[in-house]
C-alpha cells in the first residue's frame, strides 16, 4: 500500500512516500511564495540536487511535490497512491484520533482559527483532493493523543462559559510523537503499553511534555495552542497572565504584537539576547556568558518541575522518554535536566548519554530508579501508519 504523508507548513512542504513500513522518497518545498524557493527530493534516501523553483503558494508547491515523484519514477502517476495522510495541527475537542476528512474537518471552526499559523494545511488538502479525487484523505492530528486528558487536566479555571461558546481548554500539540515515542518506549522496555506509565519529552525549537499513564496520555504541558508549557526557543511558555495586560499598556502593544512578542522574542532567544538555537546558547554559556547560562537554566528548571509534577501525577514513572532535536542530540540538556531531579531517583550513565545522539538507547546508568530513553520520533511514520489503519477501515 503506498501511502503519501503531507507536513504544510506556513511557508513550506514536507512530504514523505511510504510502501508499507518502507520510505521511498521524501521531499521538501522550502520558502514558498517567497524568492529563493527550492525543491529538494530524497529517493531511498539519497539526496538529489536542490533546484530553484518559483512557487507562489501551496496548491503549486503539491503540484511541485506530484511532478517530483513522478519524475523520480517512484510513481508511474498521482493515482498510483493508495492514501493520504496529512498533519493536521489543530483538531479541537471533536477529532480524538484520525479521521478521514470531510466537509466537517475542512471547516472545523477551531483549526480554522485557532492556528492560524497553519493555514496552509487546508491549502493542501484542497489542493489534493482536486488532484486525487478519488483516494481516500485522511487528517492526523497534533491534538488526538491528548484528548484522554480527564477535565481537570484539560479545563482553565475561567468563567466556564468560555469552554462552552469558545471550547478554551487545553488541547496539546505534538501527539502524534509523543504517542510514537511512548508505544516504542513499550516496545524497548518489553512492556505492553497498558503496563507502564512514561513521562515523554519533545524538547525541540517547540517543546512539550506528556504525562503516559498506561499509554493513555493523562496530561501535557502545552495548552490552547502552542504557546504554553516549558521554555522553548521563542515561545515563553508559562507565565503569569497578569503580565501581558500590565505590558500591553505600558508598551502601548496590540494584541498582535504582544502574540508576536510571547511566540517569537521569547523563551530562550529572549533571555538569552544569543539565538533560539540551543547549539549557540550553549557555546555561549561555556564561553562564560552570564544570560546565556541564564537562558539554559530558566529552560531546564521549567522542564524539571513539569517532570517532577507529573511524576505526582502519575505515581509510578517507568521511563522518561527524549525525543525531537534538543532531546535526541543534546547530551548536554540532558544531563543538566535529569541532574536536577534529585528526587526521582534518577542517574544517568555518563558514557551512554555522550555516545546516544540520533538513535535509540536508554542512556540511565544501572540502579536507576526511572529508566531513560532516547528515541529519535518518526512523525511521518506514524502519520503513515494512522492514514493506513483509518483507510483500510473505510474500505470495509
Ligand atoms: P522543530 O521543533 O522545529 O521541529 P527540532 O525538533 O528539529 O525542531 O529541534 C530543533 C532544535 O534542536 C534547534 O533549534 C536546536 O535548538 C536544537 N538542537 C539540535 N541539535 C542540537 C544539539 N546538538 N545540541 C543542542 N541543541 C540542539
Amino acid at each position: 500500500m503506498l501511502v503519501l504523508v503531507i507536513n504544510c507548513g506556513s511557508s513550506s512542504l514536507k512530504y514523505t512516500l511510504f510502501s508499507h513500513d518502507q520510505e521511498r522518497g521524501s521531499g521538501l518545498v522550502e520558502k514558498i511564495g517567497e524568492a529563493g524557493a527550492r525543491h529538494t527530493r530524497w529517493v531511498n534516501n539519497a539526496r538529489r540536487t536542490p533546484r530553484a523553483v518559483t512557487v507562489a503558494n501551496h496548491e503549486q508547491a503539491i503540484r511541485l511535490m506530484m511532478d517530483g515523484l513522478v519524475r523520480d519514477r517512484l510513481l508511474a502517476s498521482a493515482s498510483d497512491i493508495d492514501a493520504v495522510g496529512h498533519r493536521v495541527v489543530h483538531g479541537g475537542s471533536q477529532y480524538t484520533d484520525a479521521t478521514l476528512i470531510d466537509r466537517g474537518v475542512l471547516n472545523n471552526p477551531i483549526g480554522r482559527e485557532l492556528a492560524p499559523l497553519h493555514q496552509a494545511v487546508y491549502t493542501g488538502i484542497e489542493a489534493c483532493l482536486k488532484m486525487m479525487p478519488r483516494t481516500p484523505q485522511v487528517a492526523v492530528f497534533d491534538t488526538a493523543f491528548h484528548q484522554t486528558m480527564p477535565p481537570k487536566a484539560f479545563t482553565y479555571a475561567l468563567p466556564y462559559r468560555y469552554y462552552r461558546e469558545y471550547k478554551i481548554r487545553r488541547y496539546g500539540f505534538h501527539g502524534t510523537s509523543h504517542k510514537y515515542v511512548s508505544l516504542r518506549a513499550a516496545e524497548l522496555l518489553r512492556q505492553p503499553p497498558r503496563k507502564i506509565n512514561v513521562i515523554t519529552l519533545h524538547l525541540g525549537n517547540g517543546s512539550s511534555l506528556a504525562a503516559v499513564r498506561q499509554g493513555r496520555c493523562v496530561d501535557t504541558s502545552m495548552g490552547l495552542t502552542p504557546l504554553a508549557g516549558v521554555v522553548m526557543g521563542t515561545r515563553c511558555g508559562d507565565i503569569d497572565p497578569a503580565i501581558i495586560p500590565y505590558l500591553m499598556e505600558r508598551e502601548g502593544l496590540t494584541p498582535r504584537q504582544m502574540d508576536a512578542l510571547l511566540n517569537k522574542q521569547s523563551g530562550i532567544l529572549g533571555v538569552s539576547g544569543v539565538s533560539n538555537d540551543l547549539r549557540e546558547v550553549i557555546a555561549q554559556a561555556e564561553q562564560g556568558r552570564a544570560r546565556a547560562r541564564l537562558a539554559l537554566e530558566v529552560f531546564a528548571y521549567s522542564i524539571q518541575k513539569y517532570i517532577g509534577a507529573y511524576h505526582a501525577v502519575l505515581g509510578r514513572t517507568d521511563a522518561l522518554v527524549f525525543t525531537a532535536g534538543i532531546g535526541e542530540k543534546s547530551p548536554y540538556l540532558r544531563k543538566m535536566i535529569v541532574q536536577g531531579l534529585p528526587g526521582l531517583g534518577v542517574k544517568l550513565d555518563a558514557g551512554k548519554n555522550r555516545r546516544t545522539l540520533s538513535r535509540e538507547g536508554f542512556i540511565h546508568a544501572a540502579g536507576s530508579r526511572v529508566k531513560v530513553l532516547v528515541i529519535p520520533t518518526r512523525e511521518e511514520y506514524m502519520i503513515a501508519r494512522e492514514t493506513r489503519r483509518v483507510a483500510r477501515a473505510a474500505r470495509r
